[in-house]
């Protein structure tokens, strides 16, 4: 006889646990199914090593700014096994604390370990036992892509999994990819002493965000010492232990490339082959991403998806109310509750940090709005001068009808938690008149917001000091 619950979830990383503990509250009976590591790719080999071996670079490049303000020499050699040993203690206390206890603590949730696979629309088959549900979520995240790269099945390589995993620091990186995982990673190692090489095949580097702070944070990376190659076609790889080397074509030209390590940074595949999502009657795309609609629910009845299987915006944020919207829908049909992707904020952790929230200037263009646009360089707030951090750009987008806020992209210092403010103004529907008028702390960084709206009706240079 199969095991009988109100909700069986494919995953237990953080798109399953928001859901799980959803279902929960609203008194369901839930069982968690999970192949790997509790908590997934956020807690395990994502959001949390890497912003932690980040921050610690971020220390590091600190450091040497401080010794440039005169507070004599900081640093010295990294000391790599200590660096990697904290990263390990801060993701085993979150995961203990985030996942495991919640697990153990919270009546109602239960997890199966084993790899889940649908048998037919109404139960998944976990080893050799049978769960039955009206109610199945799919979560299942996804994997490093490996591109089909000529060599690639001799060539040592890493992805992000393993360049968060190392236990030294290599002295030379290829990376594969300009994207997000490219641009915080490779930033990462090259603070930590690594020489460091992007080979992108587009014309520019961390190609969805805006252009203005991608070409900010790409000057930075520069001035940092990464080399940053685009419009590169990879014709081969080939190595050992050693060493590798990239065969590349550039303008027509070959080119070639050779690093102690190789990082492929090609973007993530969703983990959705061999699960029987075609015996339950879910429909992928073509590149195997689960097809939802804005209620996160699958072409089969009775099973919804959520997560990074799904694709779009794959951060945690949005997995986990993605969850919590499917969840929703199921157990209080009727709820009109649906997922708004357009005012998400996310940040990427370079250094300045970049910001995007709502309408680029051409989406905003297409959604058929007369756009009003004010792009402001960072060196205009007072508090990048103080703490040294002037390079960057703040651009909003804005309704010229009605002042009304539509997107703020902003590579800055700190831009990661000043990008949330701008989200709240959005979805308040502020007018960029708005936060003109509100008062912001002086010095600080977040006076960017208000300086940049202010742009948009007066000459910000002439203005003095917290001026009205
Ligand atoms: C290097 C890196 C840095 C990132 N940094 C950030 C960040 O700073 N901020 C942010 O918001 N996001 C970040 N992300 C993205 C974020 O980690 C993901 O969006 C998020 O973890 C996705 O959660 P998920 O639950 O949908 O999938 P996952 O966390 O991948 O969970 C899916 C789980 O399902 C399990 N599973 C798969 N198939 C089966 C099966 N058949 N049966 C049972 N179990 C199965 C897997 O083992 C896994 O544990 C980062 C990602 C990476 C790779």
């Amino acid at each position: 006889m199969p095991d009988k619950y109100d909700l069986v979830i494919l995953g237990s990383g953080s798109t399953a646990f928001a859901a799980a503990l959803r279902a929960q509250s609203l008194g369901a009976r839930v069982v968690m199914v999970e192949k790997s590591v509790l908590g997934g790719t956020c807690i395990n080999w994502g959001c949390v090593p890497s912003k932690t071996l980040i921050h610690a670079a971020l220390f590091y490049q600190e450091g040497k700014l401080g010794a440039r303000l005169g507070l004599g020499e900081c640093g010295g050699p990294v000391a790599a096994e200590r660096l990697m040993a904290r990263r390990d203690e801060v993701v085993g206390y979150l995961r203990k604390t985030k996942y495991l206890d919640i697990l153990q603590n919270v009546p109602g949730l239960q997890l199966v370990k084993g790899t889940g696979r649908f048998l037919g629309p109404d139960r998944v088959e976990v080893l050799d036992r049978f769960y039955r549900s009206e109610r199945f979520l799919v979560a299942v995240g996804g994997n490093p892509r490996i591109p089909r790269i000529p060599g690639l099945e001799s060539t040592p390589f890493l992805t992000s999994r393993g360049a968060l995993l190392l236990k030294a620091i290599p002295s030379s990186l290829i990376i594969i990819g300009g994207g997000v995982i490219a641009v915080e990673l490779g930033q990462m190692f090259r603070r930590l002493g690594t020489r460091v090489t992007i080979l992108e095949h587009g014309p520019r580097i961390l190609a969805p965000v805006e252009s203005e702070p991608a070409l900010a944070v790409r000057n930075v990376l520069r001035e940092e010492g990464m080399e940053i190659v685009c419009r590169t076609t990879i014709c081969s790889v080939a190595g050992d232990g050693a060493g590798v080397r990239v065969e590349a074509e550039r303008d027509g030209e070959p080119v070639s490339f050779a690093a102690e390590k190789l990082l492929l940074a090609a973007g993530t595949a969703p983990a959705t082959k061999g699960i029987g999502l075609e015996l339950a009657g879910v429909a992928t795309d073509p590149r195997g991403f689960v097809t939802v609609d804005e209620r996160m629910r699958t072409t089969a009845p009775g099973i919804w998806a959520a997560g990074d299987c799904t694709g779009g915006m794959m951060i945690a944020t949005v997995g986990a109310r993605e969850g919590i919207v499917a969840v929703d829908d199921m157990l209080n049909p009727g709820c009109g509750c649906s997922m708004d992707h357009l005012n998400v904020p996310m940040a990427i952790f370079t250094d300045p940090e970049v910001g995007t929230v709502g309408h680029t200037e051409e989406g905003a263009k297409a959604a058929g709005f007369d756009v009003a646009v004010n792009v402001m360089p960072v060196s205009a707030i007072p508090k990048a001068h103080v703490t040294g951090h002037t390079a960057g750009v703040i651009k909003m987008v804005a309704d010229r009808a009605t002042g009304r806020l539509l997107g703020v992209h902003l590579a800055c210092h700190r831009g990661a938690d000043i990008i949330n403010e701008a989200a709240l103004a959005i979805r308040l529907r502020a007018t960029v008149e708005d936060l003109a008028n509100a008062l912001h702390v002086y010095p600080s960084m977040g006076e960017g917001l208000r300086l940049c709206a202010q742009g948009f009706s007066r000459d910000i240079s002439r203005l003095s000091c917290c001026a009205e």
